[in-house]
Order: structure tokens, then C-alpha cells, then sequence
């Protein structure tokens, strides 16, 4: 990894005697890489690097990262942590270094509905015209979030502050958030598509049924997710996990080989996906008894040292995977993908 952006910072102040374990405890729960030591703790994510250093009365930090866009957003999530586990500390940080200020995040853009069509019993298929789907192309990171302002407000988004932190529209401007995962990207007309699946008290369903040619949403991204590794692949997801799955078996080489279960509602939502040769698909249906957990309870390993487990679905199946996968099977940081892509 280069690293191309840098900024540093040290916080004065009282402290709590378990600053460092908490918020190791908090990069390991989002399944980071973390090395702790007593009074140090260096976190490293895909295109960053993060090193704390403590002392009585003060915390040092430096942040590494690929790019500007990569630094304000690990800078963006350590302060988030660190609002939660030393409540009043950041307020005390003189920051340094190559990130920006009074403006919009660098992640982020606006974009308008280009069109909305039905593509399955249960997914809406939005195009969005956006100036800035070549940035969204190039940089990494398989999924986005979707912004949507209140109705009926002008919309107002989010900003960096004077220290270069984001901040977010509150209360009645609130923006409601959703991630999703791109379907297709296409610089050339300036444009990208996503897969809606509509569920019940979804406020992304409820806009993507009903949004509007020139309709304006806000985009954050890309980020989380790369496409993964590994010759012999176990993967395993629900239909919010259907795109991304999609779009990872489209891209697989050929002799890739393995396993894929694929969790729906009925048997209308069964559709044809891209796959080697190599790779067995499963479709598991709810409405004939059949859960994704039931597989997963008893899946086999993929076999070699070149293999690699990726589950994403509700929070409490990919709970109970990660504890069978990573803990009991010793599936490593590096080997395994477990996401929760919603909450009940
Ligand atoms: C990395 C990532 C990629 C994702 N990609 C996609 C994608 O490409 N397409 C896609 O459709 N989703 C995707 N999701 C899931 C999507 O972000 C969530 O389902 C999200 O909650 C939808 O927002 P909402 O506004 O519709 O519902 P919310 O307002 O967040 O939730 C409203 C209610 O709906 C319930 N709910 C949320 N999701 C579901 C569900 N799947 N089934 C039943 N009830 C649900 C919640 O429990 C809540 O009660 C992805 C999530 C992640 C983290």
C-alpha cells in the first residue's frame, strides 16, 4: 500500500484506563486488523493504516492512507470511536496534515434518477445519472450509500468541517441512509445502476417505488468491500447479498471452484447467475421451509490453502457463521468475508 495521505494528531485530557483495549474491541467486532499492545494499538484496513500511542494524560495518532478520500475516511471513523469511548477527548486534538477542509466530502456526490424498472418478483432495478461515475468507477470498493433527503425539504448534505470532519445533517434535515452494491457502472454516459430488493418498512423501497426521472439523491462512496480472494470459495448470502455475489462470480476467473448458497423468499426469485464452471450454486427457499443457517451449520471448509469464505446476510446469521467460521474452524482475517447487511 503507498501512502499518500498523512495526518497526525495528539489529544490532552483525562482518559479512560481502558482506552486502548475498547477501541481494539471495536475494530475487531468490524473485523479489521488489529495489533494491541498495553499502551499501543496500530488498526490497518484496505487502504489505510492507523497507529495510537498512550501516555498518562495523552494519545497519539498518526493515520496513513492510500489517498485523501481513504484518509478522511478512516479520520472520519476513528473520531466516531473515539467520541464513544472518551467522550470530549477529540475536542481536544490539534490535527496535522493532508486532509481537506469546508467542503464537501470527497466521497461523496449528488445524482438524479435516470430511471426505475422491475427486473425480478422483488427487485427494482434504479439508474442514476451522476458527473461523478468515472471517481466512482476507479476508486475501490463494491458498494455505496444512498442518501435521501426528507421530503418536501431542499436538501441539505453532508460537509467538512474546519478540521476536515464530516458532519451531518441532523434532525429535520436528516438524511436517511442505505447501502447498496452497484450492478453496473458506465463513465462513459455518466451513469450507474443498483438492485432495490423491497421488503416491508423499507424507506429505500418506498422511495425507489415511487421516485421520479430528475429526482435527487445523495451518494457516498464507493467503499467496503473488495472483490475477494481465493482459488476455493464458500459464499453465502440472502437477497441483499444477491448483487454482490453477482457481480463477484461475473468477475471470478474461470478455475475458480466451490460452493454458493444463495438465500430467497420463493421460488419465483430464483434467477440465472454468472459462474465458472467450478462453482456449485444452491438456491435455498423460505416459503418451502429452507434457510441459509441449515447450510451453513454443517458447510464443509473449502479445501486448500488457497480458499476463502465470504457470508453476508442478517446480522445474526452472519453472527453465528463468523463464530463457526472464524473462531471454531479458524477461518483467518485474511481468508474470510462476514458482513451483516441488515438488522431485523
Ligand atoms: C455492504 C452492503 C451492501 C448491500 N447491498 C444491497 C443491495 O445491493 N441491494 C439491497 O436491496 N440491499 C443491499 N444491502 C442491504 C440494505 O442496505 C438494507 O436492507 C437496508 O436496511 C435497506 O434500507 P431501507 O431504507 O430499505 O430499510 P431501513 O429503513 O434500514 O429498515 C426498515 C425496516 O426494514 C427491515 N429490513 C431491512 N432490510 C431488510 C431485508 N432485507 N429484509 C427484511 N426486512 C428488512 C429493518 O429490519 C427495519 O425494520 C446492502 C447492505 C450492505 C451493508
Amino acid at each position: 500500500m503507498s501512502h499518500a495521505a498523512r495526518a497526525t494528531a495528539t489529544f490532552d485530557g483525562m482518559m479512560p484506563d481502558d482506552l486502548i483495549p475498547h477501541i481494539a474491541a471495536h475494530a475487531n467486532e468490524a473485523g479489521l486488523q488489529v495489533e494491541e499492545r498495553d499502551t499501543s494499538l496500530i488498526v490497518t484496513v484496505s487502504l489505510a493504516k492507523v497507529a495510537l500511542e498512550r501516555a498518562p494524560s495523552s494519545l497519539k495518532v498518526r493515520i496513513d492512507a492510500e489517498d485523501a478520500a481513504a484518509l478522511q475516511n478512516i479520520r472520519d471513523y476513528l473520531l466516531y470511536i473515539l467520541d464513544h469511548v472518551a467522550p470530549g477527548l477529540v475536542a481536544s486534538g490539534a490535527w496535522q496534515g493532508d486532509f481537506a477542509r469546508n467542503r464537501l466530502p470527497l466521497n461523496f456526490c449528488t445524482a438524479t434518477v435516470r430511471s426505475v424498472r422491475r427486473v425480478a418478483p422483488n427487485f427494482l432495478r434504479v439508474a442514476l445519472n451522476c458527473a461523478d461515475t468515472k471517481r466512482l468507477t476507479e476508486e475501490r470498493g463494491m458498494h455505496f450509500s444512498l442518501l435521501l433527503p426528507p421530503k418536501e425539504r431542499r436538501p441539505v448534505w453532508p460537509q467538512l468541517d474546519g478540521n476536515g470532519r464530516t458532519v451531518w445533517p441532523k434532525d429535520a434535515d436528516q438524511l436517511h441512509r442505505a447501502v447498496y452494491t452497484f450492478v453496473d457502472l458506465d463513465p462513459s454516459r455518466e451513469c450507474f445502476t443498483f438492485d432495490v430488493f423491497e421488503h416491508d418498512g423499507g424507506r429505500a423501497t418506498t422511495w425507489a417505488r415511487t421516485a421520479q426521472p430528475g429526482d435527487i439523491v445523495g451518494i457516498s462512496g464507493p467503499g467496503s468491500g473488495d472483490f475477494p480472494a481465493g482459488k476455493d470459495i464458500l459464499m453465502a448470502g440472502d437477497e441483499t447479498a444477491l448483487p454482490a455475489i453477482r457481480r463477484i462470480l461475473a468477475q471470478s476467473s474461470a478455475d475458480r471452484s466451490g460452493h454458493v448458497l444463495l438465500e430467497v423468499g420463493s421460488e419465483e426469485d430464483v434467477c440465472d447467475m454468472p459462474r465458472p464452471g467450478g462453482i456449485d450454486l444452491t438456491w435455498l427457499v423460505r416459503n418451502r421451509g429452507e434457510t441459509l443457517w441449515d447450510r451453513l451449520a454443517t458447510a464443509v471448509l473449502p479445501q486448500g490453502p488457497d480458499r476463502y469464505v465470504w457470508i453476508a446476510a442478517e446480522k445474526e446469521l452472519v453472527r453465528k457463521a463468523k463464530a463457526r467460521f472464524r473462531d471454531t474452524l479458524g477461518v483467518g482475517a485474511a481468508e474470510g468475508y462476514f458482513a451483516y447487511y441488515w438488522e431485523a
